[in-house]
């Protein structure tokens, strides 16, 4: 056992992860084994102590900045096989059963890596990861903003030519600022034609009219952090009324200072104001936190006991795209979790 208290519940129940992304997951060793690889040719640090410092952030654009140098070590199918699947082994030392991992192919395919050969290298790890660890992973395709329309047009082409069988929705991250989300409204449309779930990136780094856009624009069905949204009480009652989840991740919003302290971190406003909320962890080792770490966090914000924890997790099994027998199945695993627990200390 983990921990006590609150802490060690939360390591053994069993988990939903709704945003958290690949490159984003990849732990220290992993990185600091590309980084050897292609040493001379980069400028991520292979040293593990050198790594942590590599990754304080200044502001936002830095931690784009450092997170585009991660990318830029994945560089053929193997390395994408490799990063895959030491995501889901970290995910499943947390007991998280089922993750949605928002993968941005567009940057693989421009450092020329075949389209084919990525989507049968995440698949293949996929497979692996749930026949070996139990891990169930599905995938959200992002376009990275930062790199314009041309990366929307290759990250729709992928998602729709080569739709890997894991694949469940459609996303949009990078930068806020300068990237406005109109903009992506036809390929959006597109990809929810095709029966893709629309999960922007929305009010993170930006206010309240983010999240419109997306809403507005891009048919949004979940929203990327929308942690903003607290600040404009229509669209408050908008998402509420609407019961459409928004995906926190606290210790992230602090790493990239978009917010300035975790106690003033908006996740208990957003609840009182009877938000739909989940909690995620984003680009987990690069913010030195991992999903437990997220909702001990959230706990703590929050002021839940065990059960309140559980809850939690129910949320976002209830906001994921797990279809309704997996759902059910998970919820049971939850439940079943907390009724055990009070034996269990
Ligand atoms: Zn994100």
């Amino acid at each position: 056992m983990v921990g006590t208290g609150i802490e060690a519940f939360v390591a053994g129940l069993p988990k939903a992860e709704l945003h958290v992304h690949h490159v984003g997951s990849a732990s220290p060793a992993v990185v600091a084994g590309l980084a050897a690889r292609y040493e001379g040719q980069t400028a991520v640090p292979t040293d593990p102590e050198a790594l942590a410092k590599y990754f304080e952030f200044t502001d936002f654009a830095h931690f784009i900045q450092v997170y585009l140098s991660v990318v830029d070590l994945i560089r053929d199918a193997e390395d994408v096989r490799t990063l895959t699947y030491g995501v889901a082994e970290e995910l499943g030392r947390r007991n998280v059963r089922y993750a949605e991992l928002t993968v941005t192919p567009y940057s693989s395919v421009r450092r020329g890596i075949p389209g084919e050969a990525f989507m049968e290298a995440i698949e293949d790890a996929r497979k692996a990861a749930e026949a070996e660890l139990g891990v169930v992973l599905r995938w959200c395709f992002d376009i990275p903003g930062e790199a314009g329309l041309e990366s929307a047009e290759v990250t729709e082409r992928l998602a729709l030519d080569l739709r890997p069988e894991g694949l469940v929705s459609f996303g949009l991250g990078g930068p806020e600022v300068g990237v406005p989300r109109p903009q992506f409204q036809p390929y959006f449309d597109r990809a929810r034609a095709a029966g893709l779930h629309s999960v922007p990136h929305a009010g993170e780094a930006t206010g309240p009219e983010t999240v419109w856009d997306a809403l507005r624009f891009l048919g949004a069905e979940r929203i990327g952090h929308g942690t903003s949204s607290v600040q404009d009480p229509r669209l408050v009652d908008y998402l509420g009324e609407h019961r459409i989840p928004l995906e926190v991740c606290p210790t992230s919003n602090i790493a990239t200072r978009v917010v300035e302290r975790i106690e003033d971190h908006p996740i208990k406003r957003m609840v009182e104001a009877g938000l739909f909320v989940t909690v995620n962890s984003d680009d987990p080792p690069m913010f030195g936190t991992d999903i437990d770490r997220e909702y001990t966090v959230a706990a703590g914000l929050l002021g839940l006991d065990e059960g309140g924890v559980a809850e939690l997790a129910r949320q976002a099994v209830r906001a994921s795209f797990l279809d309704e027998a997996g759902k059910r199945a998970l919820l049971g695993e939850i439940d079943g979790y907390l009724a055990g627990w009070p034996l269990r200390r």
